[in-house]
């Protein structure tokens, strides 16, 4: 196998009692879009300052393209963009400055970097605000500037910690098809989230985190066969009977049934006529029923069941 573009080894990283990593590891591939998905608190943004040795840790090992990383690693370091979860921007500076500024830390041939700024400032859709003082921006707007900053100088290894949140849904969707574009022109990419639609939709693999703990990785599909949910069906219908709910509890591959906001939800566990034999038993016991819904897991009920919590991804 080829060397992996980054290896983190049994990570330990303690703030006085709280263990914020707990002896995690890692290994992501060149070319994928590696997802860490978990909670607020999960120890996501430490995974990432510690990998990138913004931050001293307790035990374990990091290498990035083969090599041991540490703070004057600048080798290593001058091919990997970061866009850090709070933006970190120049106010003095305009949308343009600011992009040449960082690029410039980079990149020292002055042809060569203005058309790096120029294709970066196309790649986020800044166009009509390239003389803009970040203040005058949207918050959409201004974490697209901040991910002009991280990647303008085209890096082999971008990062990008929760570069969603609190964005509208235009923004949103520019920065994921944005992510997903720097992946095919070659970029490996790291994405950190508590959203999981974000994560489902656009991650080749993904580290599931809970409390400084990686609990699973895999591809989606991987990690949705970890768990025993094949199936849940939800039907509007009057509550059924503690006799009733009994037998649709013994019905084939059903391993828990609940009445919930006037919805009856069962869970599956493999089988192929579920529905249809749930919607006969009911109908023969005369139940008027309603709407109508089945569902593939999602990695929410993942994360439910690996870790006995659900993960928001509202919020
Ligand atoms: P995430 O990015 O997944 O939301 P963080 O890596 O920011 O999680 O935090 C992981 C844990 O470490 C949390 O419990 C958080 O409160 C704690 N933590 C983070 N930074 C500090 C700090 N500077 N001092 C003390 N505790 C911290
Ligand atoms: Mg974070």
């Amino acid at each position: 196998m080829s060397t992996p573009v980054v290896k983190i080894e049994n990570l330990v990283k303690r703030y006085k009692e709280l263990i914020a990593l707990d002896h995690f590891s890692l290994e992501i591939e060149e070319g994928e879009i590696f997802g860490l998905l978990g909670p607020n608190g999960s120890g996501k943004t430490t995974t990432i300052n510690c990998m990138l040795s913004l931050l001293s840790y307790d035990k374990g090992e990091v290498e990035i393209f083969g090599k041991k990383m540490s703070p004057d690693n600048y080798e290593v370091k001058k091919d990997i963009g970061v866009v850090m979860q709070n933006v970190a921007v120049f106010d003095e500076l305009t949308v343009y400055e600011n992009i040449d500024y960082f690029c410039g830390l980079y990149i020292t041939d002055k042809e060569k970097r203005a058309k790096l700024v120029e294709e970066a400032i196309e790649f986020v859709g800044l166009e009509d605000f390239k003389k803009f003082y970040p203040k005058k921006l949207s918050g959409g707007l201004l974490r697209r500037l901040n991910i002009a900053c991280g990647i303008a100088h085209k890096p082999r290894l971008i990062i990008f910690d929760e570069p969603t949140v609190a964005v509208d849904p235009q923004s949103r969707n520019k920065i994921l098809e944005g992510i997903e574009r720097l992946n095919r022109e070659g970029a490996t990419v790291i994405y950190t989230s508590h959203y999981m639609e974000e994560v489902e939709q656009i991650c080749t693999r993904i580290a599931i985190m809970d409390k400084g703990k990686s609990r699973a990785i895999g591809t989606k599909d991987e990690l949705k066969k970890l768990i025993r949910n094949t199936e849940t069906i939800s039907i509007e219908v009057a509550k059924p009977s503690d006799d009733d709910m009994k037998e649709i509890s013994s019905l084939p591959h059903v391993y828990e049934t609940a009445y919930e906001n006037s919805k009856l939800v069962v869970r599956y566990s493999g089988g192929k006529h579920n529905l249809i034999r749930l919607m006969n038993l009911l109908s023969d016991k005369q139940y008027n029923m309603g709407r109508v819904y089945s569902e593939i897991p999602t990695l929410n009920d993942v994360f439910l069941e690996i870790t006995g919590t659900a993960l928001r991804d509202s919020e």
